[in-house]
């Protein structure tokens, strides 16, 4: 079996160090080549200790200091890349067969593009990359031959659901399918009462009831803005319109999403709720590896549950679908204004239910500014950085009130 050389970036993140328990039960399998982080950098030394990777990628000068002062005496240190543009070019390098794609965030899409350019194996978590540049990531990817494996449990999951192409041995799209249905948690504020929601704290935010992950998409999976992404995302992953696809919460997170057939089968795939199904998953496909997780006791679980969603609770989910019809543009909007308001909240500068409020107003900027589609990846993350000034300056309007009317 020829070892493939695997490239993390974000490996100091939630999937970061999913992937890593992954790829050191497997020795015979993987080599780490590289691995990226952002701020903490002995979380990064770790990592690079861990991993014996033999290059890190870190943003700056001072992150680079910061690493090697963290790094232990004595111990060669491995090459250090500096800068954003490292990330991108090691992602594209003949070092690499295999791009965990882990960043948060658009910050992660230039590297994601230059992989799929490369005609990489692309792992991709960050979902932000390919709802800011749908189309044009899954053509890139076409064009130069890169797979696409998708790391998101849903979309995974889907993956797992489709029909396989027999010559190739890939899911293929359409095949009989009418419909896919994502399942969504509902997150920690299914069941608070509404009056309650305008103080809850990023803290509280932050408590996903199935899930450990990162700060960004625990607040994302509180206001289902998260369900909304996957939403966007399963539309270019598996070509299908916003009109054939559901989302129904399911708080145990056992079902992971469903595929539905013309002749009135629905497959699901199930598992415990860890990231490291998927990881292995699309790490070792067409190939099944250990993963590290438990075997599901569905009787241990007793009950499983489906429920509607409320679309007045969750507001950000019908704003995704509303930015989903409106084009690509929108979708940057969608995402670019997301992200702010998320850090925003997370900072403490605005409450809960501003986010939607920062969403809702951004896109209705946003319809006016009349920009056509993107055609390249400039374009794509020059959109993204004026949606930011616009949602950067929102300010509270007393009496400001969410549509709360959108519909999925
Ligand atoms: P995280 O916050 O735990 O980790 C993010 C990683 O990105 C870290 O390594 C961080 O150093 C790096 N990073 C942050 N900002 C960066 C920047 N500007 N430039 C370069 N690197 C930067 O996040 P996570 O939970 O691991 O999520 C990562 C991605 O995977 C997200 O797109 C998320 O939506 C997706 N995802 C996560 C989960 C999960 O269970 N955690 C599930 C599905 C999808
Ligand atoms: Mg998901």
């Amino acid at each position: 079996m020829t070892v493939q050389s695997i490239t993390i970036l974000g490996a100091t993140g939630s999937i970061g160090q999913s992937t890593i328990d992954v790829v050191k039960r497997h020795p015979d399998r993987y080599r780490v080549h590289a691995v990226s982080g952002h701020s903490r950098m002995p979380a990064l030394v770790d990592v690079a200790m861990q991993t014996q990777a033999r290059c890190v990628i870190v943003p700056d000068l001072a992150a680079q200091q910061g690493f090697l002062e963290a790094w232990p005496d004595k111990v060669p240190v491995p090459e250090i890349r500096v800068g954003p543009e490292a990330l991108a070019l090691t992602a594209a390098s003949e070092e690499t067969d295999v791009v965990m794609a882990a960043i948060v965030g658009i910050a992660g899409l230039p590297a994601v593009f230059a992989a799929a350019q490369a005609g990489k194996k692309v792992l991709l978590a960050n979902k932000e990359a390919l709802v800011a540049a749908g189309s044009l990531l899954m053509a890139t990817a076409r064009q130069n031959g890169a797979q696409i494996l998708p790391i998101d449990s849903e979309h995974n999951a889907i993956f797992q659901c489709l029909p396989i192409t027999p010559e190739s041995g890939q899911a293929a799209g359409k095949s009989g399918v009418t419909g896919l249905v994502l399942t969504a948690s509902g997150g920690p504020f299914r069941q608070l009462p509404m009056e309650q929601l305008p103080g809850v704290t990023p803290q509280q935010a932050c408590a996903h009831p199935n899930w450990d992950m990162g700060r960004k998409i625990s607040v994302d999976s509180a206001t289902m803005l998260n369900k909304g992404l996957e939403v966007i995302e399963a539309h270019w992953l598996f070509d299908m319109p916003a009109s054939q696809i559901d989302v129904v919460i399911h708080p145990q997170s056992i079902v992971h999403s469903m595929v539905q057939y013309a002749d009135g089968s629905v497959l699901a795939q199930m598992g415990n709720p860890d990231m490291r199904t998927p990881i292995a998953h699309a790490l070792g496909y067409p190939d099944r590896i250990q993963a590290g997780v438990g075997v599901l006791d569905l009787c241990h679980h007793g009950k499983l549950e489906f429920e509607p969603v409320q679309a007045e609770r969750y507001p950000c989910l019908g704003l995704a679908y509303a930015a989903m019809r409106a084009g690509q543009s929108a979708c940057i909007a969608l995402n670019a204004a997301n992200e702010v308001a998320v850090d925003l909240f997370l900072r403490g500068m605005i409450q809960y239910l501003d986010i939607p409020r920062i969403v809702e107003q951004t896109l209705s900027w946003q319809a006016c500014e009349s920009q056509s589609a993107p055609s390249s990846l400039e374009e794509v993350m020059s959109i993204d950085m004026a949606v930011r000034t616009f949602a950067s300056q929102w300010r509270p309007i007393r009496g400001s009130t969410v549509n709360l009317s959108s519909t999925s």
